[in-house]
């Protein structure tokens, strides 16, 4: 779209994403990478044309194939939780588990985790959020992998940073294998009750674990099954 129109059609979304970001804020959240990722990220491109009217809710919303892309308050709270005490470029070599859409890949890249790789094992979603992420025109690039997040991405660990944006009922023993000695995991936990959201920091002596809120994810499918 071009000219006039098209200055309408964005404007309305703008809008929206500010008042969504100053929601964030009144929520909580404070680190600046994170507002201003998430002020500058089109979220309504990443979702449905028939929700977009939606898009700057703070609901999850969803993607197809019985998936979900995560309220954008849990995508808020979880770059933050990774971010916490560290500068975007300590957080280093970041692994995300479940791209989804890639709305939460694009916050990671925006907020300034360049060296970025992100699993989705099933292969429309994967393709879908090549296509999102090609479309926002970032400067830089995640890569996307299909396949099983459970098993982390060896060939490219360890990773400072991990986050798990799909619910597993234990923590999957790779992704604590792969995690660099001072690096950090954001994971919510299904303990078959309910959901909450861990912070796993691992020290030269083991594992620091955090139990921070609530949460709620699609599950982390735990299969040995190939991706699809
Ligand atoms: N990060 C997304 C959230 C997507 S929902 C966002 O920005 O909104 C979680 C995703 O995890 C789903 O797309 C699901 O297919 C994927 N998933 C579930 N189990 C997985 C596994 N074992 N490996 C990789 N991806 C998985």
């Amino acid at each position: 779209m071009k000219g006039q129109d098209s200055s309408r059609y964005w404007s309305g979304y703008e809008l929206r994403r500010n008042r969504m970001v100053e929601r964030l804020q009144q929520m909580g959240i404070s680190r600046q990478e994170v507002l201003l990722a998430m002020t500058s990220i089109p979220r309504h491109l990443f979702i449905e044309e028939a929700l977009r009217s939606r898009a700057y809710d703070d609901m999850s919303l969803p993607l197809g194939l019985g998936q979900t892309i995560s309220q954008p308050y849990t995508v808020a709270v979880m770059t933050q939780l990774l971010m916490a005490d560290r500068t975007a470029a300590q957080c280093g070599r970041t692994l995300e588990i479940g791209t989804g859409c890639g709305y939460q890949t694009a916050v990671l890249q925006a907020a300034g985790l360049h060296d970025l790789f992100s699993i989705e094992r099933l292969r429309p979603l994967c393709e879908r959020a090549k296509k999102n992420l090609r479309a926002i025109g970032l400067p830089t690039f995640a890569r996307l992998i299909c396949g099983d997040g459970y098993l982390g991405l060896e060939q490219q660990a360890p990773f400072n940073s991990i986050i798990v944006t799909a619910a597993p009922r234990e923590v999957p023993v790779a992704l604590l294998q792969q995690l660099a000695i001072g690096g950090r995991m954001v994971l919510p936990l299904d303990d078959g009750n309910a959901q909450f959201l861990w912070v796993i920091d691992k020290t030269p002596s083991g594992f620091r674990e955090t139990c921070v809120q609530q949460a709620l994810f699609v599950p982390l499918v735990n299969d040995k099954m190939p991706p699809m």
